[in-house]
């Protein structure tokens, strides 16, 4: 028994220098929330690294997604919801396709999204396409131009959405201000 508990100890004063050590500027709550919010086991992560090489936002920009799941791990709040990469996830799902230990990276992302939005943290080109939305139903509006192409293909020149049904739209607008979104959006960009 002596032997083991002997090993046991050198074992963990080898490992001592390898565990992180919360700082001022941590929060162990952090990690929970998101996995909470995002529905996905982030602690598990072995930073293996297949999300940040599969990534195609991050083969053209700073942006890493291995490097958030570390920081989540690690309660590092604030550093995350103020980084601008943060928004730089297109939400392609490769990420979570390829990883290993079957996470969901994107939905990581997602979480901390939602958390930043809370506290106003988001970048006014979102802000500005949450107008887009409020007002058309569309992130991206359809336009003269994608109209000609698409009754150049044979199709109608609006698609089956709210650009043919926009009675819908006030049923979106309720939901945008039920959240505060449209709020948000208008404070922030009247900000300047
Ligand atoms: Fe972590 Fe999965 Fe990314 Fe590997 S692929 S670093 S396990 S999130
Ligand atoms: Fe990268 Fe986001 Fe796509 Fe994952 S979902 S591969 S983080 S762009």
């Amino acid at each position: 028994t002596s032997a083991k508990a002997y090993k046991d100890a050198a074992l963990a004063a080898r490992l001592s220098d390898r565990y992180y050590r919360p700082k001022q500027d941590s929060d162990p709550s952090f990690t929970a929330e998101v996995e909470k919010i995002g529905g996905t086991e982030a602690h598990i992560c072995y930073q293996c690294g297949t999300c940040t090489g599969s990534c195609p936002s991050g083969a053209r920009s700073t942006y890493r997604i291995r490097n958030f799941m570390r920081r989540v791990n690690l309660g590092m709040r604030d550093v995350c919801l103020n980084d601008p990469d943060l928004w730089l996830c297109t939400t392609c799902y490769t990420c979570s396709d390829r990883c290993p230990r079957n996470l969901i990276p994107t939905d990581v992302i997602m979480a901390m999204r939602n958390i930043a939005a809370r506290q106003g943290i988001v970048p006014k080109n979102f802000l500005a396409t949450v107008n887009f939305i409020y007002n058309t139903g569309h992130g991206v509006p359809n336009s003269d131009a994608n109209r000609a192409a698409r009754v150049k293909l044979g199709l109608e020149a609006e698609p089956e959405t709210t650009c043919k049904y926009p009675e819908y739209i006030p049923a979106i607008r309720k939901i945008l201000e039920a959240y505060g979104t449209k709020q948000l959006a208008d404070k922030v960009l009247a900000e300047g």
